[in-house]
């Protein structure tokens, strides 16, 4: 399909290929990057490109393993910054680096996961390159002038808009964790091309220092994005004590639990269980939403699940229009039965 591409400006010509920015962080690849890798691919097939990976990180195993995982999630190139000044995330020396290859190498396009890390990276990396950031993206496609075109919702979730960035290269944009199925890893899969970058700047030039960590208890965004099992609660459960029977059943399950909006806006569980389009994106086996009517913003969030099931009092509640399997009954007579049934078996 390259040949089909509509006349560009002359500088665009120089922008090629699709990068996946891999986010390393003390160790361990966000699996956003793997599931960025399968979406890229897609796109770098369609513009009859390469698919390239970006790790950055200090010289150490667990940047030389991330470096092998690329290989076996697709990448046919993998731009490496390894530097001791990488070693903890800080926007300067990253921004540095990546807009530094950004230079250097000329992607056409450039995406990031819209984690805590990525949104803020790709904020400073397209101010610096002067380009365009479609955040939040739901969809990737490129367009009939072969340009990406990334949707994401709008005007509170009450639409959903195509972004088509013509005039600016490289085209960013970044997903949220879970929107873009897992691809499979072809560990037999050989190396690609390695492209080493030297980033040049010294320790004593970043102003921000990392002088410790401290994990935060109360946060599970991991757990909840990627857990094979959720059960959720929404303004049926009509107070915060009755989120006990969500919580039960998760736990004889070994799932997770999680809520709609209004539920954290009450107070009655944590921002971080909020589930939907302001909340976390889930793609479990199963899912249960009890007293959830089924908002398109709570929708969007949850539509990636294998299995869907709904219980609610309301037969009309528009959560059966996408649920697998719905139940008409009162969530608080059904939770604890279901707990009790599986907790026997
Ligand atoms: P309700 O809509 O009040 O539904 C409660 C349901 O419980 C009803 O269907 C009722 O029939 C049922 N019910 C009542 N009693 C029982 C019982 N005993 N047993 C079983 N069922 C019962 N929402 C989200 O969830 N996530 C988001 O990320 C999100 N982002 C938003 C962003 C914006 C910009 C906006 C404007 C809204 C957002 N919302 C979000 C809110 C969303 O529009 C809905 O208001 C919300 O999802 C409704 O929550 P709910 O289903 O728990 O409550």
């Amino acid at each position: 399909r390259a040949g089909m591409r509509k006349e560009l400006p002359e500088h665009f010509r120089d922008y090629r290929n699709v990068w996946v920015f891999i986010e390393l962080e003390r160790g361990q690849v966000h699996p956003v990057s793997w599931e960025l890798m399968g979406e890229g691919r897609k796109l770098a097939d369609r513009l009859g490109v390469q698919l390239a990976a970006v790790v950055l990180g200090p010289k150490d195993e667990g940047t030389r393993t991330a470096i092998r995982q690329t290989w076996a999630y697709g990448a046919d190139i993998c731009y490496i910054c390894k530097d001791a000044v990488l070693t903890d995330y800080r926007n300067e020396p990253y921004t540095q680096a990546l807009t530094g290859l950004v230079n250097a190498y000329k992607p056409e396009i450039l995406l990031l996961g819209a984690t805590t890390l990525g949104r803020d990276l790709a904020g400073s990396v397209a101010t610096t390159l002067k380009t365009g950031l479609t955040a939040d993206a739901t969809e990737l496609a490129i367009d009939d002038e072969m340009s990406l075109a990334a949707t994401r919702p709008t005007f509170g979730g009450t639409l959903l808009c195509t972004i088509h960035t013509l005039n600016f290269r490289p085209q960013m944009a970044t997903v949220r964790p879970r929107v873009m199925a897992m691809p499979h890893p072809d560990m037999t899969r050989p190396a690609g091309r390695s492209v080493w970058y030297t980033l040049g700047v010294a320790e004593a030039d970043v102003i921000t220092k990392v002088l410790e960590f401290v994990a935060d208890a109360t946060t599970n965004e991991v757990n909840l994005a990627y857990a094979d099992i959720v059960v959720a609660g929404g303004m049926g459960l009509q107070n915060a004590a009755n989120f006990r029977l969500v919580r039960d059943l998760a736990a004889v399950l070994g799932g997770e639990y999680g809520c709609s909006r209004p539920v954290v806006q009450k107070g009655w569980l944590p921002a971080e269980r909020q589930i939907g389009q302001t909340g976390k994106t889930i793609r479990p086996r199963l899912y249960i939403a009890a007293g959830i009517s089924g908002a398109i913003q709570h929708r969007v969030g949850v539509e990636g699940a294998d299995l869907i099931i709904a219980i609610n009092t309301d037969p009309q509640a528009r959560i059966f229009d996408f649920a697998h399997l719905g139940v008409v009954a009162d969530a608080l007579q059904i939770l604890p039965a279901l707990t009790e049934a599986f907790a026997r078996r």
